[in-house]
């Protein structure tokens, strides 16, 4: 069975050849503070301005959610995986 060597040989150098994972490459991400979601700056469908700070959305809906209770948002931000509170 040379051959299979050959293939998983291959494939491990392919993926050992792979660049490594490269999270900020151009685009910066910030996370919508309402659904805890990574948003690409360049492509945020809502922003808002509170306090000096720049905030992205994935939806309108989150920036308005955000403009009525911001503080709300910013606070109830403090864990990570804000996801778990759905959409
Ligand atoms: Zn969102």
């Amino acid at each position: 069975m040379g051959w299979l060597d050959n293939v998983f040989g291959k494939k491990e150098a392919g993926e050992k050849a792979m660049p490594a994972a490269n999270p900020v490459a151009g685009s910066k991400q910030s996370k919508d503070p309402v659904c805890g979601m990574m948003v690409d700056e360049d492509k945020a469908v809502a922003t808002s301005t509170y306090h000096g700070q720049v905030y992205y959305f994935c939806a309108v809906g989150c920036k308005k959610a955000f403009d009525a209770e911001p503080a709300k948002y910013l606070r109830g931000g403090g864990h990570i995986g804000g996801a778990a509170h759905g959409h």
